[in-house]
């Protein structure tokens, strides 16, 4: 960044500072994306808020500088950074300095002018629970994802730690919705390309099973294409400051059964099947495999007549590698020697023994 720029963020590098960065002079987290390193300008619209959910760094009562961008600063700053790609896209979230309604036009103003002066990055727009029906069709007609932090599992767990943010079914659930119905709507290919996010706090009462059957209504119910769980950590001068921290292991845990109901046509079922009596995953590096050991009369899978789905289900094979199978057999009976090479030795020797030939 060059100098000039970073003096002139000198203020709202303080928006950001809630974001993880990956180099210390810029103010840009980089995250993955289909094996992608992405780099976007993350930040708040404003640090202050009205709120006092229980976990949060930014809750009223809590003594922290209270800033705000400006539309046209923001908007300047992601062109700027954008132009000289050092970032190819925006997320953007807010603290509720206002009503959910002041607050989100604000965050889509700021979209709406970065495409009308020519951006074509990603735009990630964090919605405000509450945010009315018009502004989440506004925000799902500019944005590449829109999304509203779901926060906890259930209802229950959500007005625990969050009492002022509304009701979670009508405010958070109901926001959701909305963009659901907004995405069909106007179509899935043409809008929302980067599909609805959500985010829920994992480490505080809730169980594994709690988040999954949250996770999978999420997905099937109101079309959410990501959920992200966030590890709880302690953070001082808050009433949860004295909760212990949730190893970022059971965050890992939730996303591979995130991405087994979403990808791997795991059902519901599959993944309870493997919760112990707290209604906990076990504590494995790797819960597909999990699975394979505890269901020994599905497997081997012959690679040669399986079906995709069930070509999903051995362990290392992902939808990629899955593909990859079904195109080599058409040509030829797949042996050993093809599968490792197509699926690289380390993961071939992981999956050798639930796979038959
Ligand atoms: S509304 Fe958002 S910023 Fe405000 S206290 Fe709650 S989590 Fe923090």
């Amino acid at each position: 960044m060059s100098p000039g720029l970073h003096r002139a963020l000198r203020t709202e590098r303080k928006l950001m500072e809630y974001s993880k960065w990956d180099l210390d002079s810029l103010p840009i987290q980089c995250v993955w994306h289909k094996g992608r390193r992405v780099p976007l300008l993350k930040t708040l619209f404003s640090t202050i808020c009205k709120n006092q959910c229980r976990y949060c760094a930014l809750r009223k009562d809590r003594n922290v500088e209270r800033l705000s961008w400006t539309p046209e600063k923001l908007v300047n700053t992601t062109l700027k950074l954008w132009r000289k790609g050092l970032i190819t896209g925006l997320f953007l979230s807010s603290g509720m300095f206002s009503d959910p309604e002041v607050v989100v036009e604000k965050q889509v103003e700021v979209a709406y002018v970065l495409r009308r002066r020519g951006f074509t990055g990603y735009i990630n727009l964090r919605l405000m629970p509450g945010t009315p029906k018009w502004l989440v069709w506004e925000a799902v007609k500019v944005a590449d994802r829109v999304g509203v932090n779901v926060e906890a599992p259930d209802p229950s767990f959500f007005y625990e730690i969050a009492p002022d943010k509304g009701s979670f079914r009508h405010d958070i659930l109901g926001v959701l919705e909305h963009a659901s119905r907004a995405w069909k709507f106007m179509g899935k290919r043409k809008v929302l390309k980067a599909g609805i996010a959500t985010q829920m706090i994992v480490g505080l009462a809730e169980t594994d099973r709690d988040c999954i059957l949250t996770t999978f209504r999420l997905i099937r119910n109101l079309d959410v294409t990501r959920v992200y769980y966030s590890p709880f950590q302690p953070i001082k001068n808050t009433p949860l400051e004295n909760r212990s921290p949730c190893p970022i292991s059971r965050a890992q845990r939730l996303y591979q059964a995130f991405f087994l109901l979403r990808d791997y046509f795991f059902s519901l079922k599959d993944l309870e099947s493997l919760l112990d009596s707290k209604g906990m995953l076990p504590v494995t590096d790797n819960i597909k495999e999990a699975y394979a050991k505890l269901n020994p009369h599905l497997y081997p899978i012959d690679v040669n007549t399986a079906s995709y789905r069930e070509l999903l289900k051995i362990p290392t094979v992902g939808p990629r590698g899955a593909l990859k199978i079904m195109q080599v057999r058409k040509e030829r009976k797949l042996r050993a020697e093809d599968l490792k090479v197509l699926l690289g030795k380390k993961n071939f020797k992981r999956a050798v023994r639930y796979i038959a030939f």
